[in-house]
């Protein structure tokens, strides 16, 4: 790294900043160059649980790292106690990344951590990442929009405190000239099927269910709305997931089986409406 560089690295990130910086959807490649300086930088790395090692192990070595994940279900730790030890670390004078999956301003709760430092008078900034929609695309080989077919692309969660149904326009969402991404979708993906479907939306729209999208593991899978619910019970692991929904779906790059093995399983999957790519 030349001297300049150097400087460089510690004009937008002097002592007491906190960086939110998007990690990305997992492979390390896919961060930006500008979220590697900071996590090079970063003197405290506070990280969710979607951040993987590969990431992790790029932050600079003499630097502190916090895992203060949040996996569905169980909060390791709560939103305010993040909060809290954001704006402490930056009191104490250090470099603080905040480091989360995919893109921060994205179902990321960037909001409260933004609050909470400027509350505190601690500058704040966000550095962008490659949210797991765009990642999600890219493994099943399609394209987000389509010119004339789907024109809207929409992100929602399908995340709801258990036992509370989702409360969302399904009218609208039902669109059948949209890509509708949701995000956290693999437990409610009965019900995301069923109020799209009693809104109108053929059971035979297309469907992806993409987990963990650029990484080593990464599953895709292909199926008609209709299937869903039992696509998503049966066929996932227990990685992140995300569903896309729409004409998109049915434009991906062919599924080429590499052995007999795959194959064989592709068309046993295909009787009940799983296509496996890649
Ligand atoms: N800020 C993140 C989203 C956080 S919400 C982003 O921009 O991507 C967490 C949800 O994101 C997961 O439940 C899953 O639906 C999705 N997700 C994150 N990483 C993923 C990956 N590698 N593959 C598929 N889905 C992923």
């Amino acid at each position: 790294m030349t001297h300049r560089q150097a400087q460089d690295d510690r004009t937008d990130f002097p002592e007491g900043t906190v960086w939110l910086v998007g990690a990305g959807p997992g492979d390390p490649e896919l961060l930006t160059c500008k979220a590697l300086r900071l996590i090079r930088t970063a003197s405290v790395v506070f990280h969710d649980a979607l951040v993987g090692a590969d990431v992790l192990a790029l932050v600079h070595a003499s630097a502190r790292l916090v895992h203060v994940g949040k996996r569905s279900g169980r909060h390791s730790k709560a939103q305010e106690e993040i909060d809290r030890l954001i704006v402490k670390a930056a009191r104490a004078g250090e470099r603080v990344v905040r480091l989360k999956g995919g893109d921060p301003a994205i179902f990321g709760r960037a909001t409260e951590e933004i609050d909470a430092c400027r509350v505190a008078g601690v500058p704040v900034r966000i550095c962008p990442g490659v949210t797991a929609a765009s990642a999600a695309a890219a493994s099943l080989g399609t394209s987000l929009t389509l010119r004339g077919l789907a024109r809207k692309l929409t992100f929602i969660t399908a995340h709801a405190r258990a036992g509370e149904p989702l409360d969302m326009d399904w009218q609208s969402l039902a669109d059948p000239q949209a890509t509708l991404a949701v995000y956290m979708g693999k437990a409610a993906a009965p019900q995301v099927a069923r109020r799209l479907i009693d809104a109108g939306m053929p059971g035979s729209t297309p469907v992806a269910l993409v987990e963990g999208a650029s990484l080593p593991d990464e599953k895709v899978l292909t199926t008609r709305l209709d299937h869903l619910p039992l696509v998503a019970a049966t066929a996932l692991g227990g990685g992140p997931a995300l569903l896309l929904i729409g004409s998109c779906v049915a434009e991906t790059c062919p599924a080429t089986a590499s052995t007999a093995a795959e194959a064989d399983g592709q068309a046993r999957n295909a009787e009940i409406g799983i296509h496996l790519i890649g």
